[in-house]
């Protein structure tokens, strides 16, 4: 099966790109952080101290993620419940960002990520693909850009989807989490040699999908 992953940090416009680019190939996107989002739901449900990580491993025991595509779109379960709509708050922001630095976490759900990926040709975005999760794919690609365009964009998201925001709160939120995905020690943020970097700062989002589709090997 052939895969194209896609990597880098928050805010950047992956999800949106991603799912163009599956679009064009005709394949399904697989959005990993909404994997990091469900086991955060989990946290936030059973109230325990994500910082205890025997609290975090107890509950991992004891629930299951999967992921279905529907008509196209991707829905991410918890034990056999369809919590897609719950997964994209502020609160899970925060959660997945700290939850998802423990190997226990990660190693709880690659599994999954490879299966879906040899089932299927897929997209498959998120921040350790292109280093871990499908490190042999041909096709590699990073995508970046400045903090303050990162948290403009995420203002404009919210603030479309009616959301009152301040500008300010979102970037120290991006700033945030940029740390904790490329310092932790487990499958950090980085960009590998042998994927193509794009910087997307000043680039439209179809100038983005473009360039990955120019550079897709499908052979
Ligand atoms: O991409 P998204 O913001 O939905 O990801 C939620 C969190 O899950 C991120 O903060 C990131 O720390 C984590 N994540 C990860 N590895 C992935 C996808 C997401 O560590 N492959």
């Amino acid at each position: 099966m052939l895969s194209v992953a896609i990597d880098g940090p928050a805010g950047v416009g992956k999800s949106t790109v991603s799912k163009l680019v599956a679009k064009s190939l005709g394949w399904h996107c697989l959005d990993t952080g909404a994997l990091y989002r469900a086991i955060a739901v989990a946290c936030s449900r059973a109230k325990i101290d994500i910082k205890d990580i025997e609290q975090v491993k107890n509950l991992l025991s004891k629930i299951k993620i999967d992921v279905k595509f529907l008509d196209g779109v991707q829905h991410t379960y918890l034990n056999g419940e369809d919590v897609s709509p719950y997964l994209r708050t502020e609160e899970m922001d925060m959660l997945s960002s700290v939850t998802s630095a423990y190997r226990e976490v990660r190693e709880s759900i690659i599994d999954l990520q490879r299966e879906l990926a040899r089932k299927e040709n897929l997209v498959v975005e998120g921040r350790d693909i292109t280093s871990n999760v499908l490190k042999d794919s041909k096709n590699k690609f990073f995508l970046d850009a400045s903090p303050e365009e990162r948290a403009k964009r995420r203002y404009k998201e919210r603030i479309d989807r009616g959301e009152k925001v301040e500008y300010k709160e979102i970037y120290d939120d991006i700033i945030e989490r940029d740390k904790n995905d490329t310092t932790r020690k487990v499958a950090p943020l980085v960009c590998t040699k042998d994927s193509i970097k794009i910087d997307t700062t000043n680039l439209t989002i179809n100038e983005v999908v473009e360039e990955i589709l120019k550079n897709i090997k499908l052979d």
